[in-house]
């Protein structure tokens, strides 16, 4: 028998999912502990899309530079249909996504790579023990403690399989190879033994066939169809013109899409007929798949020397209505939905499922946010999920040519659905058009005139005014622009000032600040935010208790006077923050207008929709729009703030 350990966050299960939950924690300072029962990460095939939103992600935690040099870009987007008398013809090219959505679009690289960046950016902080070679046995939850959130209600048997030493792979990247870097598989010492672990919260990403979704008794609803698919990452042999684009072949052999990826190499999704996706699974030949790509390729010519990964699958779009309980117990990832891979959401929906909660989960931990917004959880993902798998089932239609079997003239034909569904997978589909409902943690929205009084005080308090900023909505994720800073005109994205820390932003747009009016509103938001009884300065001052100032609220002012015409040190102090050590932080005034350098500076105001009387923006520390209010509503701010701390922080006294 081994030890009891004690752990704040215990995550079963290392892919995607719960690598972006480990991200989290490691980044909070807080003590988790990650288990996977395999001896290594994902080393080749499985999801290779990343969508905008993603890299959005990878890169609030630092992690998108190396990936989006190392993947390959999807820029373009090409329609092939056969002909009735079998001639194959490119109907269309388009950009792959709708520029301006994000700095970022739709890429390819293995998910090997992903969670490689990832399980190195969670060994590289300390706090989160990774446990390799490891499943759960037993599940036992206290329910007379589940309340107490200082308590350890969920006791869970673990047992390793796990015996030294462990092969070292070298991180050779040739195809085919093992492209495994991480050289240790358990960092633990507890290898062979079995372990009881007490954990406030569990974060179950154990994949599809999730064992802690079965010993919860819960189900994934929903169907398999009998449409069988074949995946290939090959490098091809081809006269194909638009090998390095994505591409949509239809004809009446079948269906195909092909996706450019890293080192030339090609992933390939082609329709079975059943007997052979029968063959396939017998044999278990790469070769048997690519004899139905020559087949739909034809007249071009589509063979390879090489193929790096192949498998077979039916298509299954399944949900789990129940993704969080009693704020102690969450799913994730594909243990909660699951759905053919054509779409290219899995591994992005997966991570941003727990890119969802694991600040949540930090906040608690931390004691800086009260418990009950881990609700928000289930009521902001269970609806991506669902619309998820909605699309997945428009996108399988639309690609499936085994439906169109009674209708000749219709091979090669795009419908209208399809091609819409196509465009939404890489706007809203890819987490970048997600906007969640009123909620604790996104203040309801009432129409309200900039400037205008507020029918009552109630209102006033706690509504968010979308008119002040009409082009950006509480709920959504803020988009970026490009943002020149005040003291040395250094261009940035507004994003890059907003990293995954656990920290909220208070954005205020402060509009022309070379007008007085303005200035005085400035300087009255000194008056009220600045001051040590205020909620923003007791929450930070909590905040800096914990490690890592989760949930505390940093402040930047956003304007579009004319930069040189406003000098830093008559700004308010709130702006310009000093300490004795540090000097003064030049971070925190920023300006929108054009760079010396770069294009696409100066369009903040006018792409957001802002007004003349500005206005003022809560983040959330995933980025997401909790609050919009005028400039004035400090107290609408506070009230919004105070209903989500916990309780003996409200008062000023205890902060
Ligand atoms: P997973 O990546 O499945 O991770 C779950 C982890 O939990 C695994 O590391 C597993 O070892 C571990 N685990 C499971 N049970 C236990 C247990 N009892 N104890 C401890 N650890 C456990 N997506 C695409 O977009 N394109 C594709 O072509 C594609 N092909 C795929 C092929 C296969 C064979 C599979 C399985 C998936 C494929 N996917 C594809 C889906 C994509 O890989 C997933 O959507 C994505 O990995 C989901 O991430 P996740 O972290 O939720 O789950």
């Amino acid at each position: 028998m081994g030890d009891t350990v004690r752990t704040d966050v215990l995550i079963v299960g290392a892919g995607p999912a719960g690598l972006m939950a480990a991200a989290w924690m490691a980044q909070t300072g807080v003590q988790a502990m990650i288990i996977d029962q395999k001896s290594h990460h994902t080393r080749c095939g499985r999801a290779d899309g990343l969508e905008s939103r993603t890299l959005e992600i990878l890169d609030s935690f630092g992690l998108a530079d190396r990936v989006w040099a190392e993947a390959n870009h999807t820029v373009e987007i090409a329609l092939w249909g056969g002909t009735v008398d079998g001639k194959l013809q490119r109907q269309s090219v388009t950009a792959n996504s709708q520029p301006g959505w994000s700095r970022f679009y739709e890429s390819t690289l293995s998910q090997a790579k992903v969670e490689e960046y990832l399980m190195e950016y969670v060994r590289g902080r300390g706090n989160v023990e990774v446990r390799r070679e490891t499943t759960p046995t037993t599940l036992e939850i206290d329910y007379d403690t589940i309340d107490d959130h200082s308590k350890f209600p969920i006791r869970m048997n673990l047992e390793s399989m796990a015996s030294l030493p462990k092969p070292y792979f070298n991180g050779m990247d040739t195809p085919g190879s093992d492209t495994s870097s991480e050289p240790y598989s358990d960092d633990s010492g507890y290898a062979g033994m079995d372990t009881v672990v007490e954990a406030k919260y569990i974060v179950g990403c154990d994949g599809a066939h999730s064992w802690l979704r079965k010993q919860l008794g819960l189900e994934l609803e929903g169907e398999s169809s009998s449409d069988f698919w074949g995946v290939l990452d090959i490098i091809p042999l081809t006269n194909f013109p638009d090998i390095r684009k994505r591409s949509i072949v239809k004809t009446k052999h079948g269906t195909l899409m092909m996706i450019p990826r890293e080192r030339k190499l090609v992933r390939i999704y082609v329709e079975l007929h059943p007997d052979v996706a029968a063959r396939y699974r017998e044999e278990q030949d790469g070769e048997v798949l690519m004899n139905e790509v020559e087949k739909i390729m034809w007249p071009y010519i589509m063979k390879t020397k090489h193929i790096d990964w192949s498998t077979a699958y039916t298509v299954g779009q399944r949900v789990c209505r129940k993704i969080g309980l009693h704020n102690r117990i969450f799913l994730a990832g594909d243990a909660i939905h699951t759905h053919s891979p054509k779409s290219g959401q899995g591994m992005n929906v997966s991570m941003q499922d727990t890119f969802n909660l694991g600040w949540k989960l930090a906040s608690v931990i931390q004691g800086t946010l009260h418990p009950k917004i881990l609700e928000t959880y289930q009521q902001e993902r269970l609806p991506v999920a669902e619309r998820l798998i909605a699309l997945d089932q428009r996108i399988c239609r639309g690609m499936c040519s085994r439906r169109d079997v009674d209708n000749e003239t219709s091979h090669g034909h795009f419908h209208e659905d399809h091609k819409r569904a196509m465009e939404q997978e890489n706007s809203s589909a890819s987490g970048l058009a997600v906007i969640y409902e009123p909620n604790l943690l996104v203040a309801s929205t009432t129409p309200c005139v900039a400037g205008a009084k507020p029918a009552n005080d109630e209102m006033a308090l706690s509504h968010s005014k979308r008119s002040l900023a009409t082009n950006i909505q509480v709920g959504a994720r803020i988009p970026s622009m490009l943002i020149i800073n005040q003291s040395d005109a250094q261009p940035c994205h507004l994003q890059q000032i907003l990293p995954s820390t656990g920290q909220w932003n208070l954005i205020i747009f402060g509009a022309d600040i070379a007008n007085p009016r303005q200035m005085w509103r400035l300087s009255h938001l000194e008056e009220t935010l600045g001051q040590p009884e205020s909620v923003i300065q007791r929450l930070n001052n909590q905040a800096s208790m914990t490690r890592r100032g989760v949930a505390c609220v940093g402040m930047y002012l956003v304007h579009c006077a004319d930069r040189l015409g406003i000098e830093l040190q008559d700004l308010p102090t709130i702006f310009r923050p000093w300490t004795e050590d540090r000097g003064v932080d030049y971070s925190k005034v920023w300006v929108d207008e054009e760079a010396y350098h770069h294009t696409g500076g100066g369009q903040l105001y006018k792409s957001f929709g802002i007004g003349p009387e500005g206005c003022m923006v809560l983040l959330r520390p995933d980025q997401h729009l909790a609050f919009i209010s005028d400039m004035d509503d400090v107290k609408g701010l506070e009230r919004f703030l105070m209903s989500i701390t916990p309780e003996e922080c409200r008062a000023p006294e205890h902060c």
